[in-house]
């Protein structure tokens, strides 16, 4: 029987392992740099096409009928605010603008239409490695990684939270 021996080469040549298309997820918070950089490693390494993301969470679905007021200019100036800082953020990752979403809607669920529609075979998030109630409520790297028909990168972001003591 032949010795298999699997390299990096191997694998990159392979059509199987190779990653073609590369969703990142952004909340455009500070840590968004941290996994744009894994993003940017991960298209470099396998000489892929990298597209961003980022959703805006409608006033409504956050506070449902909570606040009794017109929130459509607050949420016009929301989506004039992400629309600049999205391009800005993706220029500086010479991501071009057919390759830039903003999009309205939950997070987690949009981040997975906006990959599956774009054929993306990898989505990268960042995960804060939550514990406790946190962790029960969930997060939008577990809610993108249940559901998710193409590989999910999460890349831990954040102070690591220290276990509560006994
Ligand atoms: P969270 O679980 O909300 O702390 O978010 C963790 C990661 O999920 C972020 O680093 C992003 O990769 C992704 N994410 C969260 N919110 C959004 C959003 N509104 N649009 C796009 N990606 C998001």
């Amino acid at each position: 029987m032949g010795l298999c021996v699997w390299s990096p080469q191997t694998l990159l040549g392979s059509n199987m392992a190779s990653y073609q298309r590369i969703m990142l997820a952004v909340d455009l918070t500070e840590e968004s740099t941290h996994v744009a950089e894994r993003a940017l490693a991960l298209a470099k390494a396998f000489d892929a096409e990298l597209h961003v993301v980022h959703v805006i969470e409608p006033l409504s679905l956050a506070y449902g009928g909570d606040i009794p007021m017109d929130l459509s200019t607050v949420q016009e100036q929301i989506h004039e605010q992400a629309k600049s800082h999205l391009a800005e953020f993706a220029n500086r990752l010479q991501v071009p603008d057919d390759r830039q979403y903003l999009i309205f809607g939950r997070p987690e669920s949009e981040i997975q239409r906006v990959a599956e529609s774009k054929e993306a075979d990898v989505i990268v998030v960042g995960s804060h490695g939550r514990h406790g109630l946190a962790l029960l409520l969930g997060s939008t790297a577990n809610g993108v990684l249940h559901g998710a028909n193409c590989d999910v990168v999460a890349v831990r972001v954040g102070e690591p939270e220290k276990p509560s003591e006994p």
